[in-house]
């Protein structure tokens, strides 16, 4: 009988990732941070990396940046946090000169060590729509020329996902938090997702719009003052 998806994310976890060192962030971890979540979701977001928290507590985004992009999940997107999926690319925590004090994004070889379980989540998974947050994430699917304030809001494909970039969370934290303008791009890009989940957007309407791109001017950046002012409430 066919493994479920649920299990297979297991065998993944147990069999795949098991103690693994295949990279130095194994010296430094105190766990592995698989990702969590439905195995059935239809949404999947991807970081880059656990932190501190997520190294304690081994789950993904259970920190300040955590809180927010549940507070995107639950307040924004009206679904439960168990719904999605989480994961970040590297599944243990990189830190400046591996001294545990300043967190920093993975480098290429870590991500290159690991990236390959992010890969077989998303195979496993199936999702509807992938979330990247952050540049790294981003770069490590889509590999674009521009960095995330470019291309954040414009609809890409990985392997035939749609791909919907944003800014991380902690990004918006450290870049004035609840008051910072980030925060309502961030609202605008999960709209985004939020239509083609509800079906206002087609796949094939994605698709039409890549097709023109470098142009990146493709997003409805219509202000929406009702949106902006349920947004203000939302998270
Ligand atoms: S970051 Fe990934 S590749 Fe590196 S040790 Fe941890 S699980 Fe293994």
């Amino acid at each position: 009988m066919a493994l479920t998806k649920a299990q297979q994310l297991e065998d993944l976890r147990v069999h795949g990732i098991g103690n693994c060192k295949r990279c130095k962030l194994h010296a430094t971890r105190s766990t592995i941070v698989f990702g969590e979540g439905n195995a059935e979701a239809r949404v999947m977001f991807i970081g880059e990396g656990p932190g501190k928290d997520e190294d304690a507590q081994g789950r993904p985004f259970v920190g300040k940046a955590g809180q927010l992009l549940t507070a995107v999940i639950e307040k924004g997107m009206k679904l439960k946090r168990s719904d999605v999926y989480i994961a970040n690319v590297v599944k243990c925590r990189p830190t400046v000169n591996m001294e545990l004090k300043r967190d920093r994004p993975p480098d290429d070889e870590e991500t290159s060590a690991c990236g390959g379980f992010l890969k077989q989540q998303i195979d496993i998974i199936q999702p509807a729509v992938i979330v990247t947050l952050g540049n790294p994430s981003t770069k490590f699917l889509l590999n674009p020329k521009e960095g995330i304030t470019k291309i954040r809001g414009v609809w890409h494909l990985y392997n035939g996902f749609p791909v919907m970039p944003t800014f991380h969370p902690s990004y918006i934290l450290r870049n004035g938090g609840d008051a910072s303008p980030l925060k309502r791009l961030l609202w605008e890009d999960i709209k985004n997702v939020l239509a083609y989940l509800h079906g206002e957007v087609s796949f094939a309407d994605i698709v039409k719009k890549i097709k023109t791109l470098p142009e990146l001017n493709l997003r409805d950046t219509t202000a929406d003052k009702r949106d902006d002012e349920v947004q203000g409430n939302l998270f």
